[in-house]
């Protein structure tokens, strides 16, 4: 049985650094290239794995050398094999260029993904019984999510849903069934309507879910932090300070080592704490799963922060 059961998509990066875009028709040389394994629904799962949860992964890959190399990842990053299904057709890709002032921009080729229905689910939907958590994300069709909401319930288990990327259509009656609802200040603001400029905006938009039955709204700030609000909480974590090179992922390594954390029975603000701690170190480093750091790594990094 696992601890934590993650629904979602998983991608493939193929990175490319140019110092220049083509325009049509033309062909330029580019510096730098780099693969990289993404998706957010398998950056979360990741990220919980490395700190040592036992990790459910509910996905679908391709039947080509992308997904072989993602089913080798999870292998190998201690992730059960039994919740991925493999699909006719191409894995998730997503093309990446990267130009001189880190700009980017970004196809996403869902491929498989598109293949995780809520049939799809069903037939997996055993490995949620006995979590103590499952994740959500949005890369995945929302009827699979809805579905997702139903199962959870039905064997009570509590969902945290972080709903990204934004997406105008999701339904509020199922936000309103999940027992957390991680967005960011974006996010937030597409689901409500309402403005995220300030910590007070913030504030009021996250009542405003709370009001309707969301039973804690953890809002990530990036290098602000978090909030925390319920029913009768409100708790301001501010975010550690460190000198962010690359911050792409943070968002996931957040979710996936909170779900760690409160998983593992650490209460909401200390899960937090150590969740904003986790994404901080995560924004030190290039890339996106590849700088998220293991338990073992994860010691050896504060203990040198507190011998410095
Ligand atoms: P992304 O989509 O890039 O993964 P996101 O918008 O979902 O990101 P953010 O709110 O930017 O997520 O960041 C998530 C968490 O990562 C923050 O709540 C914070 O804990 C940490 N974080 C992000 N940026 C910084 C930073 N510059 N310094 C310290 N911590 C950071």
């Amino acid at each position: 049985m696992a601890d934590i059961t993650v629904i979602g998509s998983n991608m493939y990066e193929l990175t490319t650094f140019v110092d220049r875009m083509p325009v049509e028709g033309e062909t330029v040389e580019a510096p730098e290239f780099e693969m990289g394994f993404g998706g957010k629904g398998a950056n979360q799962a990741i990220a919980a794995a490395r700190l040592g949860s036992q990790v459910n992964f509910i996905t679908m890959v391709g039947r080509d050398e992308f997904g072989r190399q993602q089913l080798e990842n999870y292998r190998s990053n201690g992730i059960r094999a039994d919740g991925i299904g493999i699909a006719d057709g191409s894995s998730g890709v997503a093309p990446i260029f990267v130009d001189t002032s880190g700009d980017n921009r970004i196809l996403i080729v869902k491929g498989a993904n598109k293949q995780l229905t809520p049939a799809a689910l069903d037939d997996k939907k055993d490995l949620i019984e006995g979590s103590k958590l499952v994740v959500l994300q949005q890369e995945i069709a929302l009827e699979t999510n809805y579905h997702a909401i139903e199962l959870a319930e039905e064997y009570g288990v509590p969902v945290l849903l972080n709903p990204a990327p934004a997406n105008d259509d999701l339904n509020i009656d199922y936000v309103s069934r999940v027992a957390f609802f991680a967005p960011n200040e974006t996010e937030l603001a597409t689901l409500t309507g309402m403005p995220t400029g300030t910590l007070d905006e913030i504030k009021a938009a996250a009542r405003n879910l709370v009001r309707r039955g969301v039973g804690n709204l953890i809002v990530t700030m990036g290098g602000k932090g978090a909030l925390w609000v319920s029913a009768d909480q409100e708790l301001l974590v501010p975010a550690v300070t460190v000198e962010a090179v690359d911050t792409t992922g943070a968002g996931d390594a957040f979710i996936g080592s909170f779900a760690h954390y409160y998983t593992q029975g650490e209460d909401v603000p200390t899960a937090l704490s150590h969740a904003n701690r986790y994404a901080a170190i995560s924004v030190t480093r290039r890339g996106t799963q590849k700088a998220y750091p293991t338990a073992a790594e994860l010691n050896d990094l504060l203990l040198e922060r507190v011998q410095a």
